[in-house]
């Protein structure tokens, strides 16, 4: 078998629901980097599915470079017993069949898979803001609220061997029925979807997907309105994370996903709502994520390390 030391490179693919990345690393470092739209597998007949993702990992393989595994970081349950994605709501094309299994007669390689979320936090840890960390607990702002926890590397797990889906501890509040079946889930109040909806309740004729933090900060300056949206925000997120932060006592915890971009205008907010009297003060160092979109990619390229610390 090839080594790293002798050419061999490693593939991770990050399967969202709405988009997948696929990243070549060599020795830690990306060396290539595809990014297509899930959709694109959706009409590809379900017998040739796994071929053709397959293929694009073949495709983006720079000349000379021999590949030694690959790693899957799936958005949603995955089951790792059996390996399989268990998403019918987001990622049903990759759902309910032996991906991993197919994978490995496609590539003639190791294949291991988990959650996105896991994925995402191995790779703040191994190559980004979580390195050093010996609790590191990594939220994931996006459509949804998705939590990781790693000790010392190693994913928490719940007795059944799934991630906690800490977006759905109710924090209260002012929220709709959850699809989970439960009131006033974090996620209902925290996901960049509440953001975006209250922008848009306030200026219906903008767009919300193509603005960046200083036009934000900008009209937070001028619009009390505005800064007033973005501090409840904050109080939301800041309201889950005080039950995360009480029960795992991280030392270092990472916001990562769409919304974390807009930390800034949120952190006051949220770290009103982590302010406690002494004596019951937990770890605050709350920190952006540091490799943005590419860490779900790059942390399923590692997922062959926690096989090893096993
Ligand atoms: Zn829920």
């Amino acid at each position: 078998m090839v080594t790293e030391k002798e050419g061999g490179v490693r593939a991770g693919i990050d399967l969202g629901g709405t988009g997948t990345r696929i990243v070549i690393m060599e020795n830690q470092q990306q060396i290539a980097v595809a990014a297509m739209p899930t959709a694109l597998f959706d009409s590809v007949p379900d017998a040739m599915r796994s071929g053709r993702l397959a293929q694009k990992v073949r495709e983006l393989l720079p000349a000379g470079k021999r590949l030694i595994s690959l790693g899957i970081g799936a958005s949603g349950p995955v089951n790792n017993q059996t390996g399989i994605i268990e998403n019918n709501d987001t990622l049903a094309a990759f759902s309910y069949f032996p991906l991993v299994e197919q994978m490995q007669q496609h590539l003639g390689v190791p294949v291991n898979i988990d959650n996105d979320a896991v994925a995402a936090a191995l790779g703040e840890y191994y190559l980004g803001a979580g390195r050093g960390s010996q609790r590191l607990l990594m939220v994931t702002l996006g459509t949804g609220v998705g939590v990781a926890l790693l000790d010392n590397g190693k994913p928490w797990r719940t007795a059944s061997g799934a991630h906690p889906e800490a977006g759905h501890i109710p924090v209260g509040g002012d929220s709709p029925p959850c699809y989970c079946g439960l009131e006033g889930c974090w996620e209902s109040l925290a996901a960049r979807s509440w953001l975006q909806k209250a922008l848009h309740a306030t200026w219906r004729d903008e767009p919300y997907d193509d603005l960046a933090l200083p036009y934000y900060q900008q009209r937070c300056e001028a619009d009390p309105d505005v800064a007033g949206i973005f501090a409840r925000y904050g109080r939301h997120v800041g309201r889950g994370l005080n039950s995360l932060l009480t029960l795992y006592g991280p030392d270092i915890t990472l916001l990562s996903g769409s919304a974390a971009h807009f930390y800034p205008l949120f952190q006051p907010g949220m770290a009103s709502a982590l302010s406690r009297a002494a004596g019951y003060a937990v770890n605050k160092q709350i920190l952006p994520s540091q490799l943005g979109d590419s860490a779900g990619a790059l942390g399923a390229a590692l997922l062959y390390r926690l096989e090893r610390a096993a």
